[in-house]
């Protein structure tokens, strides 16, 4: 570090220790802020959740069994709540995946089942492996269908290194960088999920369309492979085989496979699977509830969603958001037992499945989306928040700069807030599925912490990724700004910005999903949510 940067360190910290030694002047406040900060529960929250419970695949026994426990948990603090059925979702449970490569040579895979994908009933499965090869067209492919009879069929596309791209471009000579890079661009034409080697179908993610015609023909199994740009890190979705399994292989061996496969070096797995499908069951969303003391048909919701994929626990995707609204209405319940508004927090199921649990939420709730003061959703990590987003409402924004200069100096200076409505939400997160409606949504973004290359839907999405003293703050500024807009005298009403008049990129504010679509100039519409499995397949 330079010395000029150590004086601006030195400097910056000793503004931030002042800041928090200065009183916010409200003492409701100043309560949240000590208890939130010095007893908070969160961390041992997310720690529990997240290594003892473990993952939430929608429709998992898993699920379940964490939804109980938050059940339990808000009524140990005296917190209503319930589970909310909204229709059914296919089941399954998750056991172990042994899976071994058996010839040339002994070495145990690294790599998993994706989701709903059946077992081997705990027997030892061996097969050889086939390349799928590439099609001039799908009749070319159907011909070539029965060749995948007792196989694992590699549909993935080769990575010809598992080295993160920034090594390349740190490291690499200029040439041997435009040669890797030119190979993963002609892999990902030839490979691409939407028409694999040319078959006509789909990947998906990772179990789409061709596993289940591969499956069809007598195929042994599936063996796919979604790394993601960083060392070790691969993503775990789902797949509709529901005979022979569907596997996702870390980079490196999905690598030594192929490359073993491609040499006529004989590869043979075996596999030893278990899983059961446990056809359609129930879900829910669970939904806590602080009664309002005088306007209790007015409502602060605090949102986050409870499912995750289960290619890890499910940390910061949503375990972090989950453990966040769940500390703050604790603080809440301690510090406005009897709030002017009705508080609410809902925990949804299935947004990986399509935002299903908030849409249906919102479905069957015309009272709450009448009487919704503010909705606070947060579904981007583990970071600390750095940006609040007013929806596209311009009350909405007039009431959210006022909140905000209600906070204690640092959380402020940290949340830059320029007064601008920006955009409803199209997509990409639960705040989609009452933004359609055009009720006041406000996104909470997270600092990255490398979410996409490192944590998203990837086997690595584990507790150690948490930062506790980020999700500490992080509930705190929840519980302070619930607590605001629940006590706030005036109610926001529903004025749009004019979309049409915004720039395409969309004004700053607007929290940060890689994953959501394009920004239109259109109100987003809601959408008639599923309320039995929809298969992704056409
Ligand atoms: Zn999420």
């Amino acid at each position: 570090m330079r010395k000029s940067l150590v004086a601006v360190a030195l400097l910056g910290s000793a503004l931030t220790l002042h800041a928090q030694n200065a009183p916010a002047t409200d003492a409701a406040i100043r309560r949240i802020w000590s208890l939130g900060m010095d007893s908070s529960q969160a961390p041992r929250l997310a720690q529990v959740l997240l290594d003892s419970l473990g993952p939430r695949l929608l429709g998992s026994p898993d699920m379940r069994a964490a939804q109980d426990w938050v059940i339990q948990t808000l009524g140990s603090w005296g917190v209503e709540a319930k589970l909310e059925n909204f229709g059914t979702w296919r089941g399954w449970r998750r056991g172990y995946s042994h899976i071994d490569l058996i010839a040339p040579r002994l070495r145990t895979l690294e790599g998993t089942m994706l989701g709903f994908s059946p077992g081997t009933k705990k027997k030892n499965k061996v097969a050889a492996t086939i390349i799928l090869p590439l099609f001039k067209d799908s009749i070319e492919f159907a011909q070539w269908l029965p060749n995948a009879k007792g196989k694992l069929v590699l549909v993935s596309a080769p990575i010809p290194s598992c080295r993160p791209m920034v090594d390349f471009q740190r490291m690499a000579s200029p040439a041997s960088f435009k040669r890797d890079s030119a190979q993963r661009a002609l892999n990902q034409r030839e490979w691409s999920a939407r028409n694999v080697r040319g078959s006509g179908l789909s990947l998906a993610l990772g179990g789409g369309e061709i596993a289940v015609r591969l499956e069809q023909a007598g195929a042994a199994g599936v063996i796919s492979s979604r790394p993601t740009d960083s060392y070790g890190t691969y993503q775990v979705f789902e797949t509709y085989t529901t005979k022979r399994p569907t596997i996702g292989l870390s980079c490196e061996d999905y690598g030594l496979v192929f490359r073993l496969t491609e040499n006529n070096q004989h590869p043979k797995i075996r596999l030893n699977l278990d899983a059961k499908l446990l056809g359609e069951q129930p879900i829910a969303n669970v939904v806590g509830r602080i009664l309002g003391s005088t306007k209790p048909d007015e409502y602060v919701l605090l949102s986050a969603h409870f499912d995750s994929w289960d290619g890890g626990s499910g940390a910061t995707d949503n375990g972090t958001g989950s453990a966040m609204m769940l500390e703050a209405i604790r603080l809440l319940k301690q510090v406005l037992p009897k709030p002017q508004r009705t508080i609410l927090v809902g925990l949804w199921a299935g947004e990986e499945e399509g935002l299903v649990g908030s849409g249906a939420f919102a479905e069957d709730h015309a009272e709450v989306l009448k009487g919704l003061q503010a909705m606070f959703n947060q579904d981007n990590g583990t970071g600390l928040v750095t940006r609040v987003g007013a929806g596209g409402l311009t009350n909405g924004a007039v009431h959210l700069a006022a909140w905000l200069k209600q906070l204690p100096s640092e959380l402020q200076s940290q949340i830059p807030f320029d007064g601008s409505p920006g955009r409803p939400s199209g997509g990409g997160t639960d705040d989609a599925s009452f933004a359609c409606h055009g009720v006041p949504v406000f996104g909470l973004g997270s600092m990255p912490w490398d979410y996409f290359n490192y944590t998203w839907h990837t086997n690595r999405d584990t507790y150690d990724k948490v930062v506790p003293e980020n999700l500490k703050q992080n509930a705190t500024l929840v519980a302070m700004l619930a607590y605001l807009a629940s006590e706030d005298p005036a109610f926001v009403t529903r004025e749009r910005v004019d979309l049409s008049t915004l720039p395409a990129g969309g004004p700053p504010g607007r929290p940060a999903r890689a994953a959501g679509p394009p920004q239109t100039r259109t109100w987003p519409t809601c959408t008639p949510v599923p309320r039995v499995t929809k298969p992704r397949l056409k």
